[in-house]
């Protein structure tokens, strides 16, 4: 936490935003305080009414123009977040900036169809004369904590769902990337959101704090969370004090499955992408890999050839394969976790140390072999630049290894027989199963983002992301307003012996049984109620 200044005398903190490559100070920005946390709601409370009130369709519009400012700012966006976050400027505009235009391409398509009224015809005689709806309406103020690893993708992709449904939305980014935050509500604004329906809130862990305690109407009415299990805990624990509904979107532990008939050298090579993309620090990156006995060898060699052969700098410099870590207490994890393997009978195979040459946040790409689950690199978070590879003898062992994990956030399978991977997928505890791929699931702009266990809570993307943004109202009108319902007042023995008729009338087994039930219900509509 060297980065976050607290300056105590004045009793401001401030947040520092620091290149992680260089160590400059790009700005350091005051934390919003309380009082400013509850304006900036209070603020969002009162746009939010106006910008239910224009529609899906012209809300669809604005989205569109964010989407074309987006795309005509691309470059200069993908190298604010290298310069904050430190990824290589290609995978910026890869897992961010692309991903943000597909998830607004994908609410351009579908929002408006996703978000009307839908009709809920009823099965049951007893109220086949209402009409049932499904209303669809925006919770009011949706809050977003984010993270700094994906500094742009994460917050846009649910800015834009929550935006879309009409509400208004309240962003407390992390403390170390504000200003990719400060661009994303620049684009949103110039783009025609208007001012209070999207703010950003900077600051610490307790300006996320003061966003969740927020109450009455100064108070968001959703949060939706992205970050760590402890942290997502704590919120839990803080939301549930004042019952307010949030996804949480928490840590993953994923494992990739390489079964025995797998293609090697494509399986090493997505296993290092998947253990090294953005330096390890992803929640879908391979955090855990175990090889068939028979191929294990052969994919220890691949991954420890491709892995010497990556490029580790700058993230603004165009040959980078691999770009710093966000700080160094990141890193101090990372090592941490390669000792104790290390102590326990790891064989490293690539990497292993700091790159100081290089700059403070530097770490080389590891690959351990023989790693077991008594190691904390199979078991906690790493977040970092590790490939940690264990053998397996049979499917079910692999199975069994990948579910002894408190997290279930995604998973791969490789096998060249998609039926074989697809089975072995739907017994992986696990929010997505991806079968000859890794981490681009976040890309799939349709597919619901989430995991299961400790990895987190609800779901962000596609449907079930835009659903997490809408409170669900359940609109019933009865077609027959000048008739009293056969089932009020007015008990007796023939009533019960109508109820029976209808209930067997539905539900018996026996066409006969049936007809008898129906003629003993039909008394039932012409009895007098109270
Ligand atoms: P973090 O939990 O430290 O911080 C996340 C956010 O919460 C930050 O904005 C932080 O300021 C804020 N925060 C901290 N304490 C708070 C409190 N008491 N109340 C309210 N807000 C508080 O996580 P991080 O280090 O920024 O991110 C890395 C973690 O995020 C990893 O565990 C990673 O797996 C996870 N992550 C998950 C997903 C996913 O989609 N499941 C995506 C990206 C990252």
């Amino acid at each position: 936490m060297s980065v976050l200044a607290i300056d105590l005398q004045v009793a401001v903190r401030r947040v520092s935003s620091v290149n992680p490559a260089t160590g400059e100070v790009l700005r350091e920005l005051e934390c919003a305080g309380e009082s400013e946390v509850l304006a900036a709601v209070a603020r969002a409370r009162a746009a939010q009414g106006a910008w239910a009130a224009i529609g899906v369709r012209r809300r669809i519009a604005v989205l569109r123009e964010f989407q074309h400012r987006l795309h005509e700012k691309k470059s200069e966006i993908a190298e604010a977040i290298t310069r904050e976050a430190g990824k290589p400027v290609a995978e910026a505009l890869t897992t961010e900036v692309l991903v943000v235009l597909d998830a607004a391409r994908f609410l351009i398509d579908h929002a408006y169809r996703l978000l009307r009224d839908e009709p809920l015809p009823h099965g049951n005689l007893a109220t086949k004369l209402k009409s049932g709806r499904l209303v669809r309406e925006p919770y009011g103020v949706v809050g977003i904590i984010s993270p700094w690893n994906y500094p742009f993708s994460i917050p846009a992709t649910e800015t834009l769902a929550a935006l879309v449904a009409g509400n208004a939305a309240v962003l407390k980014p992390s403390e170390f990337t504000s200003l990719v935050a400060l661009e994303l509500q620049s684009v949103l604004h110039d783009a025609g959101v208007p001012t209070d329906v999207f703010q950003v809130v900077v600051g610490d862990g307790a300006t996320g704090a003061a966003l969740i305690h927020s109450r009455g109407e100064t108070g968001i009415d959703k949060l939706v969370f992205t970050g760590s299990v402890a942290t997502g805990k704590r919120i839990a624990a803080a939301a549930a004090e004042r019952l307010l509904p949030v996804v949480l979107e928490l840590g993953g532990k994923d494992p990739m499955l390489v079964l025995d008939d797998a293609d090697v050298d494509v399986a090493s090579s997505a296993a290092v992408w998947g253990a090294f993309v953005n330096a390890g620090q992803t929640c879908l990156s391979v955090e855990r890999c175990y090889v068939h006995r028979s191929l294990y060898e052969a994919f220890l060699k691949a991954c420890a050839e491709k892995t010497k052969k990556l490029r580790v700098g700058h993230g603004l410099d165009r040959e980078t394969d691999v770009g710093p870590m966000i700080h160094e207490g990141q890193l101090r994890i990372v090592e941490s976790h390669v000792a104790d393997a290390a102590a326990r009978g790891a064989r490293l195979l690539a990497g292993g140390s700091r790159l100081p040459e290089l700059g403070k946040n530097f770490y080389k790409p590891t690959v351990l072999a023989d790693v077991t689950h008594e190691m904390r690199i199979m078991r906690e978070e790493t977040f970092g630049p590790v490939l940690p590879v264990a053998a397996f003898d049979s499917d079910e062992e692999a199975v069994r290894l990948a579910n002894d994990s408190e997290f279930g956030l995604a998973a791969s399978v490789w096998t060249r027989h998609g039926e074989r991977g697809e089975r072995l997928a739907r017994r992986i505890q696990a929010g997505t199963v991806m079968v000859n791929d890794v981490v681009s699931c976040f890309g799939v702009s349709e597919a619901p983002h989430g995991g299961v266990k400790s990895s987190g809570v609800g779901r962000a993307h596609g449907r079930f992301g835009l659903e997490e943004m809408v409170r669900l109202k359940y609109l019933d009108v009865d077609l027959m307003p000048g008739m009293k319902k056969v089932w009020w007042y007015g008990y007796g023995a023939s009533f019960r012996r109508q109820m029976e008729g209808f209930l067997d009338l539905q539900f018996a087994r026996g066409f006969g049984e049936r007809l008898r039930g129906a003629l003993r219900a039909a008394g039932v509509m012409w009895r007098k109620r109270l």
